[in-house]
This record gives structure tokens, C-alpha cells and sequence, in this order.
């Protein structure tokens, strides 16, 4: 198979249109071929430079811009870079394009520059995909969370495990290969105690109530209650666009319909779900199941009920706990009589628009209370499935009869730990053996 590195890559880094400026970048072994038959003599490595930019074959010139040369290992994806300040209009960067295509170049695939940034260990696997959460970032605190991964924190937490593991691994395998050695006694309890501490602090790490891949994918926020309390109105008058059908007839919203909003810098879906009673056809118990089974599922749930029916109100018991916010409808109608306590009940009237600023404010504060994130925290599923694998293989040592099972027992929370961050490999473990035990002497 060929090599795909072996390839010069380019591409824009730009947003393609009119602009002022486009850049285009160029990485491989070929960049600095590419770089002087277009722009002349290398410039000194990062600095730059500012030239005509021509074409080689037949002296036209194509721009004048900026230049830049990266040479390996100190660039962004380990390889010779080149990147090309132009002038933002497509036929300049189609015609600088179409020059490094004829001398050999080819278009990156997409997540190509990164992709080799990983492959070169610039960057470990959970900045790559900081990298993409970044790119993806709709919300401050989704971006602020990939700033977070991409400096490398979580990494450091999951290489500090597997650096923990394959010191106890290492020990384990002296024990094993060389029964006649004189170990400490204690080898045993030590091993133990430290596997029991790792767990620990991995299985502490796992229960964050999926905080990072809440706020990856969105804090769920249903609206629940008894039918015509409102709800369809009140996510239509928060969406401020018409996103669920709203109707007096009872029992209309027969599925669950989902709004993204950015509350306060926080990603929310805010989703209706169908009205909560007794009876009805078989679609509106369909849809009172998958109302019930949302909300209980959700992170936080607005329960409307009528302002009229303060009775309704015992209808969010079901629902226990202080992430249900009481909200009481059409105070426009009857103005609500009982406490109004932003932490008890918030009034609001969705059809005049009255309360739903203080709602929303209630709301966001909840929110930002429960997911304001300091320390790193998992963000991906993947991360997680890998760390209870991992927790697992952990676990399952302490039961292990033998030393040898249990050696694998760490050598598969080991692969599970390096599949993370994607340096899966054992060779660190001989290393290791032999710094901390000098057998060979
Ligand atoms: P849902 O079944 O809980 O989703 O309730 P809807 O949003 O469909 O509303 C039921 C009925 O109540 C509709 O006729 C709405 O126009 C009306 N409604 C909703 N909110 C208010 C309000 O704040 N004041 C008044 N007067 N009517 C409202």
C-alpha cells in the first residue's frame, strides 16, 4: 500500500468567496519544491516574506502575496509547510491550485493536515478531536470546552493512568518472570492498593453526569404537563419562530419536537413532548410514552400547567428532584395566586410574552450551575466506553488466580486507556522494567 504521507497535500484554510485574503496550505516533501518554483529562494523558517507569486511554466504571474516556510518537524502537521497568503478571490486561488496540481501536489482529503498532525504525535487523538469540536463549536461554553481538550488537559489525565498502569504492569511481569528474584514481600499489597486507587479515581472520573457530552451534544430541556397547559406555545414563544403547531384542541402534539437554543452561552434542545393524561387513542398514548420516557431522560424539565389549575401543579411529583422547574400558564387569563418564588413556581403567560424573560433566566442559571466545567471532562462517548473498559479489565484483576491473568487483565485496560488518546503501543513497557528493577545488571 502506498504511503499517504509520501504525498504533497494542499488545500485552503480559508473559507472559500470573496474575501481579502485566502490561504492556502501546503505540507509534505514536496513543499518546498512547490514553494520556490512558485515564489523563488526559501524564505528563513517562519518568517515572512512578501513575493511575486508565478507560474512556472510560462513566467505569468499569478499574485502577489505572503509567504511562509515551516520546515519539519516544527509545523502543524510535523512535515515541511508552506502556506500562501493571497489575495482572497477564487481565480487567484484557482490558478495557484491548478499550478500545484500540475507540479505533482494533490487536494487534501478533508481532516488530512490534522490527520497528520496526529500521525507525526503533534497531537494526540483527543486533540484531533478537539480540533473538529472546535470547528463545530455553536455555544461559548462548546468552544471553551474544545479550547480545553485541545491544550492537552484530558490527554494528561488519561497518559497519567496508563504511565501509573504500566509501572504495575511492569512490577507484575518482574514477579512473574523472575520468581527466583528476591522482591519485596509487600510487592503484592502495593500492586493491589494502587490498582484499587486507579479504579477509584477512574470510576470518579466516569460518574460526571455526562457533563462534557451534555454540553458536546446539547443540554436536554423537556417541556412536560397536562394538555393545553401551553407547552407548544411556550417552546414557540422561547424558539421565537414557529417550530411546534400550536392548536386549542387537547392532545395535538403527538410526537416530541426539538428546538436548539443557545441559552446564556450554553447549547440547550429544548423539546415538547406530548400532552400527559389518561386515555386517548392509541397515537396519543404512543406519544404520552415517548413524552414520559423524554423527560425522563432529560436533564432538566419545565412542567406548565395551567395558572387557573393550581391542582395541576402535583402532576411534576412524579418527577422528583430540583431539576423541575414549576412554570404556570396564561397568567393573562388568571393571574397566578399562589408563591411565586422563582425557585417555587414561575408565572409567565405564553401568548402575551410576560415572564418568559425571568423563565429563561431561571433556566439559564440552572443550566450553567449544573455544567460549568473547570477541570477537564469527558466529552465523547468513546472516551467513555474506553474508560469503563478499561475500569472493567481493572476490576476484574482483583479476581484474577493468577498473577499471569491478572498481568493481561492490565494489558487490556492498558489498550483501553492508549485507544484514547491513540498511542497504543507496549514497547514503553520494557523500558520501564528495566529502569525501575535493573534485572539485566
Ligand atoms: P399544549 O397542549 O400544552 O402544547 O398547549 P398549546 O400550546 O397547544 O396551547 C393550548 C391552548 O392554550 C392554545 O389555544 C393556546 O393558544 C392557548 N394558550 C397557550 N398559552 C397561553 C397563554 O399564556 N395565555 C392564553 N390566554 N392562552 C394560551
Amino acid at each position: 500500500m502506498n504511503d499517504p504521507t509520501a504525498e504533497t497535500i494542499f488545500a485552503p484554510a480559508t473559507a472559500a468567496g470573496r474575501a481579502a485574503l485566502a490561504v492556502l496550505r501546503i505540507s509534505g516533501p514536496d513543499a518546498e519544491r512547490a514553494l520556490t518554483q512558485l515564489a523563488g529562494a526559501l524564505p528563513p523558517p517562519r518568517v515572512a516574506q512578501r513575493r511575486r507569486l508565478v507560474d512556472p511554466q510560462g513566467e505569468e504571474q499569478l499574485d502577489d502575496g505572503i509567504i511562509l516556510w515551516f520546515p519539519a518537524p516544527r509545523s502543524a502537521t510535523g512535515e515541511d509547510v508552506a502556506e500562501l497568503h493571497l489575495h482572497g478571490s477564487r481565480a487567484v486561488l484557482a490558478a495557484v491550485m491548478q499550478v500545484l496540481a500540475r507540479l505533482g501536489l494533490r487536494l487534501a482529503e478533508p481532516g488530512e493536515f490534522t490527520r497528520r498532525a496526529f500521525l507525526n504525535g503533534k497531537i494526540d487523538l483527543l486533540q484531533a478531536e478537539a480540533i473538529a469540536d472546535l470547528a463545530a463549536a455553536e455555544t461559548d461554553a462548546q468552544r471553551r470546552q474544545a479550547l480545553r481538550q485541545l491544550r492537552g488537559g484530558l490527554g494528561d489525565i488519561y497518559r497519567g493512568w496508563r504511565d501509573r498502569l504500566v509501572r504495575l504492569l511492569a512490577h507484575l511481569e518482574a514477579a512473574i518472570d523472575f520468581p527466583d528474584e528476591d522482591l519485596p514481600p509487600e510487592i503484592e499489597n502495593r500492586i493491589l492498593g494502587e490498582t484499587e486507587g486507579l479504579v477509584a479515581e477512574i470510576e470518579r472520573h466516569l460518574a460526571d453526569g455526562r457533563r462534557g457530552e451534555r454540553l458536546r451534544d446539547g443540554i436536554d430541556v423537556a417541556i412536560v404537563g397536562p394538555p393545553n397547559a401551553g407547552k407548544s406555545s411556550l417552546l414557540n414563544r422561547i424558539a421565537r419562530r414557529d417550530a411546534a403547531i400550536t392548536s386549542p384542541v387537547a392532545g395535538t402534539t403527538r410526537d416530541v419536537i426539538e428546538v436548539a437554543i443557545d441559552l446564556g452561552g450554553y447549547p440547550v434542545v429544548l423539546a415538547d413532548t406530548a400532552g400527559l393524561r389518561d386515555g386517548g387513542d392509541a397515537i396519543e398514548q404512543e406519544g404520552r410514552r415517548r413524552a414520559v420516557q423524554r423527560a425522563e431522560q432529560a436533564e432538566i424539565r419545565l412542567f406548565v400547567f395551567d395558572a387557573a389549575n393550581p391542582a395541576d401543579a402535583a402532576g411534576a411529583s412524579i418527577w422528583r428532584g430540583a431539576d423541575t422547574i414549576l412554570v404556570a400558564n396564561k397568567i393573562d387569563l388568571a393571574p397566578w395566586a399562589g408563591p411565586d418564588l422563582a425557585s417555587v413556581v414561575v408565572p409567565i403567560s405564553a401568548l402575551t410574552g410576560e415572564g418568559i424573560d425571568r423563565l429563561l433566566t431561571v433556566l439559564g442559571e440552572r443550566v450553567a450551575e449544573t455544567y460549568r466545567i473547570e477541570a477537564p471532562v469527558l466529552t465523547r462517548a468513546r472516551h467513555r466506553q474506553a474508560l469503563e473498559e478499561a475500569a472493567a479489565s481493572l476490576r476484574r484483576s482483583f479476581c484474577a488466580a493468577l498473577p499471569e491473568l491478572r498481568a493481561e487483565d492490565f494489558r487490556l485496560a492498558l489498550r483501553s486507556l492508549g485507544r484514547i488518546t491513540g498511542a497504543v503501543d507496549v514497547e514503553d513497557l520494557l523500558d520501564v522494567i528495566f529502569r525501575d528493577f535493573c534485572i539485566g545488571k
